[in-house]
C-alpha cells in the first residue's frame, strides 16, 4: 500500500459533466506533477453525479494510469461535498485542490508547491483577473466576497477559489470539523496555520458549460455567511426587539383609548387587541 511517506501530492478534482476537459487536464496534471515530484503523486477524481461520459473517461484513466484514482457519487452531492470527499481520501503529504475545467491552469501546482517549501502549511491561488466569465457573476462574486469580509472576524480571502495547495495536517484538521454545509475556504483560513498565496490569471473554461447554476451559487454563498458570521442572527435579534418594542407602545396606546375613550370602539376590541 502506498502512505504519505511516498506520495508527495495528491491532486482532487471534483468533476461535474466535464467530459470535454477530462484528458487534456489529465494531460496538463501529469506533465506537470512529473516536473515537479516524478512519480510520486496521486489524482484523485471525485465524480459528482455526472450526467455525461465523464465517468466512463475517469474509469478508463482508472485503468491505463496506477496514479489516477476516482471516487463514484451516487447522485450530484455538490461542489464542496465532491472535494470534501476527495480530502478524505487523499493520501498524500500534501494536497491540492483543482477545477475540472481547466479555468484553474494546472502548470500552477510547481510554483503553489514551491511555495509551500519556502515553508507554509496553505498556499492558495489569488485570481488577478478572471477571463470568460459573465458580467453578473463576476460582480456578484465580488460582492459576496466584500459582503461576507464586511461581517465575519475570519479573515476569508477575497477573489479566491479553492484552488489552492494545503498540507496534511490541515486536512487533518478539516477531516475533524463536523459542519455539515462545507465551505472549504473559509474552514482553511480558520484553521490558522501558515497561509500565503500567490496570483494567477484565471482562464476560460477549456468545454462544456458551468455546473454552478445560480440556485447552487445563491447556497454556496449563503452557507458561507451563515457559517462564518453571526450577523445574520444579531439582525433577527434586532429585529424582534423593534417589533415588540413598536407593539409595546400600541398596547399602551390602546390602553388609553379604552380608558379616555370608552365609546370609540365595540365591545372586546381593547382586550383583544392588547
Ligand atoms: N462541480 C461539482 N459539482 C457541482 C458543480 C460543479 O463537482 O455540482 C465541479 C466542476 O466539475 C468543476 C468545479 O466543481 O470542477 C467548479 O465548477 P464550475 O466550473 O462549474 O463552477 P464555476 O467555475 O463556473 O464557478
Ligand atoms: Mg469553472
Amino acid at each position: 500500500m502506498t502512505g504519505r511517506q511516498d506520495i508527495q501530492i495528491s491532486v482532487v478534482v471534483p468533476v461535474y459533466n466535464e467530459e470535454s476537459n477530462l484528458l487534456p487536464l489529465y494531460g496538463r496534471l501529469a506533465s506537470v506533477l512529473k516536473s515537479t515530484v516524478g512519480e510520486s503523486y496521486e489524482i484523485l477524481f471525485v465524480n459528482d453525479g455526472s450526467q455525461d461520459q465523464s465517468l466512463e473517461i475517469l474509469r478508463t484513466l482508472g485503468s491505463q494510469h496506477a496514479a489516477v484514482r476516482y471516487i463514484d457519487f451516487s447522485r450530484n452531492f455538490g461542489h464542496q461535498i465532491a472535494v470534501m470527499a476527495g480530502l478524505d481520501h487523499a493520501v498524500g503529504q500534501s494536497v491540492v485542490i483543482i477545477d475540472a475545467d481547466l479555468q484553474d491552469p494546472p502548470e500552477l501546482i510547481a510554483d503553489l508547491y514551491h511555495k509551500m517549501q519556502e515553508g507554509f502549511e496553505v498556499v492558495y491561488a489569488k485570481r488577478r483577473t478572471r477571463k470568460g466569465e459573465s458580467v453578473i457573476k463576476k460582480l456578484t462574486a465580488r460582492l459576496f466576497y466584500r459582503i461576507l469580509q464586511s461581517i465575519t472576524s475570519v479573515a476569508i480571502p477575497v477573489d479566491t477559489g479553492d484552488f489552492r495547495i494545503i498540507h496534511s495536517k490541515v486536512v487533518d484538521v478539516l477531516r475533524q470539523m463536523p459542519e455539515q454545509h462545507k465551505f472549504l475556504r473559509g474552514q482553511i483560513s480558520w484553521v490558522g496555520f501558515r497561509q500565503t498565496h500567490i496570483l494567477y490569471d484565471r482562464d476560460e473554461r477549456l468545454g462544456g458549460s458551468t455546473g454552478y447554476t445560480y440556485r447552487k451559487m445563491i447556497r454556496f454563498a449563503l452557507d458561507g455567511i451563515t457559517s462564518f458570521s453571526d450577523f445574520p442572527l444579531k439582525l433577527a435579534t434586532l429585529a424582534g426587539f423593534v417589533v415588540s418594542f413598536f407593539a409595546f407602545l400600541y398596547m399602551i396606546w390602546t390602553l388609553i383609548a379604552r380608558i379616555v375613550w370608552p365609546e370609540s370602539h365595540v365591545q372586546g376590541w381593547a382586550s383583544l387587541i392588547i
